[in-house]
């Protein structure tokens, strides 16, 4: 199972692949195309965001049930 998740840059609309790990309430990343930073926030008006954290957090739950 990838624990990777698409990202969509706000900005730019750039797609880059994040490791779902870091991809969390408060947490932030440079685009990889325009070096915006991206910060996670589950309040963010961006649906791409709120997206990428809902799915962050499903990985992350299934990785705990998988132990
Ligand atoms: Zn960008």
């Amino acid at each position: 199972m990838s624990d990777l998740i698409r990202v969509q840059c706000p900005k730019c609309g750039g797609t880059m692949k994040a490791k779902a790990k870091k991809i969390r309430g408060g947490a932030s990343m440079p685009c990889t195309h325009c070096a915006t930073a991206i910060v996670f926030e589950s309040e963010s008006r961006e649906d791409s965001i709120r997206q990428a954290l809902s799915h962050a957090r499903r990985l992350r739950r299934q990785a705990l049930a998988a132990h």
